[in-house]
């Protein structure tokens, strides 16, 4: 099980809250009165049934919903500056045929020049740079629809820490992705989050995951049903209820 790196007092390190916050899309309550609180260094994972509100929570935290409550992000010599964010949107899907390669992918998100006109030795040096945040140099020539689920993770990765956010936020990046892949992958973000000490908030069905790589989890159903050590939510009751586990079994 991991361990809080900060503790919930806060001190000289920065952090995320999210106080009281409540999403209406229409006359719909997406999410109501949600309180999180997330430390730099920490990954908190959401967890919760298809339409809880997961991806709703992480684009209001994007800015892309308007919201009541707050969400207040504070950092020693940061106050009151808006945090970095790096976000990595669930799988997008690429065709196989399509002839895009990783660096063309970077050029089109960094560059205002079209990735046609090919790639100076400067800009080659700089995608290499950031793809060796990920361990995934050898993946600059390769066409984006033919990587594995776990290799696009990792491009997606490695775009989202340019510039390094203090904030890397993931929409799903487990699925899609096999057993070996999935355990690579949160070994990636255990170092990028060790090395860099950012906050990771990231969505996930996946909880076999959990108890090694999350120091948080919260269950949500349109509102916060548990929060807790991954031990803490998955033996929870609530847990059980809310996914209709019975011995242990998904019925
Ligand atoms: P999750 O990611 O947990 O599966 P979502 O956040 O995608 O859930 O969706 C939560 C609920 O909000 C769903 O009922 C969904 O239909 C609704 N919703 C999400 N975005 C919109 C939108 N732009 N317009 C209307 N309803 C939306
Ligand atoms: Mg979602």
């Amino acid at each position: 099980m991991r361990t809080s790196l900060h503790g919930m007092n806060c001190g000289d390190s920065c952090c995320l809250q999210v106080k009281n916050l409540t999403v209406r899309i229409g006359s719909d309550s997406i999410l109501e009165n949600i309180n999180l609180h997330i430390h730099c260094g920490e990954l908190l994972a959401l967890i919760g049934p298809n339409g809880a509100g997961k991806s709703t929570f992480i684009k209001t935290v994007l800015g892309q919903h308007d919201y009541e409550g707050a969400i207040v992000f504070s950092a020693p010599g940061q106050r009151g500056q808006k945090p970095k964010i790096g976000y990595v949107p669930q799988s997008p899907a690429f065709d196989p045929g399509d002839p895009v390669s990783v660096a063309d992918l970077f050029a089109c998100c960094q560059s205002r020049l079209p990735a046609f006109l090919g790639h100076s030795k400067a800009r080659r040096a700089k995608i290499l740079e950031c793809l060796d945040r990920v361990h995934g140099r050898g993946l600059i020539d390769k066409r984006v629809g033919t990587l594995s689920g776990g290799e696009l993770q990792r491009v997606l990765l490695a775009l989202a820490l340019e510039p390094i956010p203090n904030i890397l936020i993931l929409d799903e990046p487990l699925s899609g992705v096999d057993v070996e892949g999935q355990t690579d992958l949160m070994d990636m973000l255990d170092e990028i989050r060790d090395t860099y000490d950012l906050s990771i908030l990231m969505t996930t069905h996946d909880f076999s995951v959990l108890d090694k790589y999350a120091d948080q989890v919260a269950l949500i159903d349109h509102r916060v049903i548990k929060l807790g050590t991954a031990r803490e939510v998955l033996d929870s009751e609530e847990f059980h209820r809310v996914f209709r586990y019975k011995g242990g079994v998904r019925e």
